[in-house]
């Protein structure tokens, strides 16, 4: 039996209010109050956050029918890198994540690697094409899947989403929807303001995303449904969720880590490498961001990471793809935040970790004794220079490289298994 004492760690566990520095002990793949066997393995934690795994409800694994993006076991690998133990999938894969046989494969093929936990999301319609709602109830039934979502797309129909809300409600499913009416979006390459005009590209409007925000808010009041607002990015958006939160309606929203730090002016230095869905806005939309995540308007933080090809970010605007990683950049880029006092430790840890599970049901969020031993340790001043070339997912599109960011994950434990550890937590304590 595997035992570990992680020693002299700023414990932070936002699911209980504890923030001091103190040990943890692991027996059996659980966290335990008190050991009963001497560790096998002593890991010396002075000077780093010892914090419940990090859960990222957003990323894409590419697997089945992109492989030559990313895979699960690189994907995986990444995840585990960046410190998430968990993961949630999205299903715009080929074949589409829509039935039992796809996410079975994924699910299984993640475990079988023992790597960081994957749970596929299920596409809310067939084929993702927004017509006709899958079986939801069959699918929660033979898979545990519960979170559906047609991610890359938003559910165009009002009478499809209202569905697709009404099933959810006895299942206690979560719709996670990808905000954007395409009808008005047109799947412009950036946002439509002040820089595409510089740019002469066309833009995609706010309304876009509100729209589709302040429609599906108003079904949920009709249905009861449960709604996740994806990689939310306007200031109307979040004050349409705001507003819905103040009369109690059950709606939870994410943000990325790029949509907390950067403005649409970066399309003009990085090109295709900040063409992202939804775009990256303008100032005052990144602070909208900022200030929701600092009050719980927003709940979670989630990278939507995106590997793509070289290939896929080559050319111009329009035909590039929309992206970019963030699996092993986004704690880096969160403590930037805490940095800047713009987020305590305590909120950047519930919102990458004890809210991802309190909202989507998954196991974990906590240090509490008797829990799974999933757990994260982040060295918060450790120097380095972010380098693409150095990433264990196969998409190196981000527009942060060559950024200077300070401190990282340095140890990443999935049930009691150190399944990454480098940097302070790789150093051998002496007795
Ligand atoms: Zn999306």
């Amino acid at each position: 039996m595997t035992t570990i004492l992680i020693r002299n760690g700023r414990v932070i566990d936002p699911s209980c209010g504890k923030d001091a520095i103190a040990d943890l002990f692991i027996e059996d793949g659980q966290i335990v109050g008190t050991p009963s066997l001497s560790p096998s393995t002593i890991i010396d934690a002075a000077g780093l956050w010892v914090v419940p795994g990090l859960i990222d409800v957003h990323v894409h694994l590419r697997e089945p029918g992109a492989e030559h993006k990313e895979t699960i076991e690189t994907g995986t690998a990444a995840a585990a890198a960046g410190g998430f133990t968990t993961v949630i999938a999205m299903p715009n894969t080929t074949p589409c994540a829509d039935n039992p046989d796809v996410l079975k494969m994924v699910m299984e093929k993640a475990a079988s690697l023992g790597g960081t936990r994957v749970i596929q999301s299920c596409a809310i319609t067939v084929g993702r094409r927004g017509e006709q709602v899958v079986d939801m109830a069959a699918i929660k039934k033979e898979t545990g899947v519960f979170v559906f979502t047609d991610d890359g797309d938003g559910v165009e129909s009002d009478a499809v989403m209202e569905d697709a809300l009404c099933r959810a409600v006895p299942l206690c499913a979560i719709l996670s929807q990808h905000s954007e009416f395409a009808r008005i979006s047109k799947k412009a390459a950036l946002h439509e303001g002040e820089v595409s005009a510089v740019l002469k590209l066309a833009g995609q409007p706010v309304a876009s995303e509100y729209e589709m925000v302040a429609r599906d808010i108003a079904l949920v009041k009709k249905t009861g449904g449960r709604l996740h607002v994806s990689h939310i990015s306007s200031a109307e958006a979040i004050d349409a969720v705001r507003r819905a939160r103040e009369e109690g309606l059950p709606v939870t929203a994410e943000v990325t880590p790029h949509h907390l730090h950067l403005t649409d002016d970066t399309v003009g230095e990085a090109g295709t490498m900040a063409k992202v869905a939804p775009p990256l806005r303008p100032l005052h939309h990144v602070e909208a961001c900022r200030a929701a995540l600092a009050d719980g308007t927003i709940d979670v933080i989630a990278t939507d990471h995106a590997p793509h090809t070289i290939a896929d970010k080559a050319g111009s605007m329009e035909k590039a793809s929309f992206g970019m990683v963030g699996l092993e950049i986004a704690v880096p880029m969160i403590l930037a935040l805490v940095k800047d006092n713009v987020l305590t430790p305590s909120r950047m840890i519930d919102a990458m970790s004890c809210a991802p599970a309190r909202i989507f049901g998954i196991p974990g969020g906590t240090l509490a004794p008797g829990a799974a031993a999933d757990i994260t340790l982040i060295d918060p001043d450790d120097p380095f220079d972010i380098d693409p070339r150095t990433f264990r997912s196969k998409g190196i599109n981000t527009p942060f490289a060559g950024y200077h960011a300070t401190g990282r994950a340095v140890c990443t434990i999935v049930g009691g298994r150190i399944i990454y550890r480098t940097g302070r937590a790789a150093q051998t304590p002496g007795s």
